[in-house]
């Protein structure tokens, strides 16, 4: 069944502690954390802590805790890039664009005239790192 959570996805794992990730924030509800493999300068991904798949399945509660936490976040990745602007993705299922089934949103920097890189290819650690410090700074 496609619509059931399935608590081995990696970004489960990584809630668990069982994988590493590149921590920008969190609260009770929400972590935000950098993707490894950036379509822009400050690529970070906000998710629940909570169990769900996708948008489909999640809460208003889920909703409005990641929606808070996106808000603080894209403020600061775009102070901490000079940015002109922000691109918010999600995407819901294969047919959708998913790839990792725990909701998550994307945060992108974005500058006038640059465009999104496209997806799969992995980045450099040190630079995620030290844009991930450049966030947290902002915020
Ligand atoms: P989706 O297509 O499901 O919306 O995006 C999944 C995202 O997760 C992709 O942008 C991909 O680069 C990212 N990603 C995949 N595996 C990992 C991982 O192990 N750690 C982190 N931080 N990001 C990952």
């Amino acid at each position: 069944m496609s619509d059931i959570y399935d608590d081995q996805n990696i970004f489960a794992k990584i809630l668990r502690g069982e994988i590493p990730s590149i921590k920008v924030f969190e609260d009770d509800e929400t972590l935000c954390f950098m993707d490894i493999m950036p379509r822009t300068e400050g690529h970070c991904l906000v998710i629940p802590k909570t169990p769900c798949r996708n948008i489909l399945d999640a809460t208003p509660q889920q909703l409005a805790a990641c929606m808070a936490t996106v808000n603080k976040v894209a403020n600061a990745a775009k102070t901490a890039f000079d940015a002109d602007g922000i691109s918010l993705f999600q995407f819901s299922e294969a047919a959708g664009g998913q790839e990792v089934f725990h909701l998550h949103f994307h945060i992108h920097p974005r500058h006038e005239g640059v465009a999104i890189r496209p997806p799969g290819t992995m980045g450099d650690m040190d630079v995620i790192k030290v844009n991930a410090a450049r966030i947290t700074a902002a915020l």
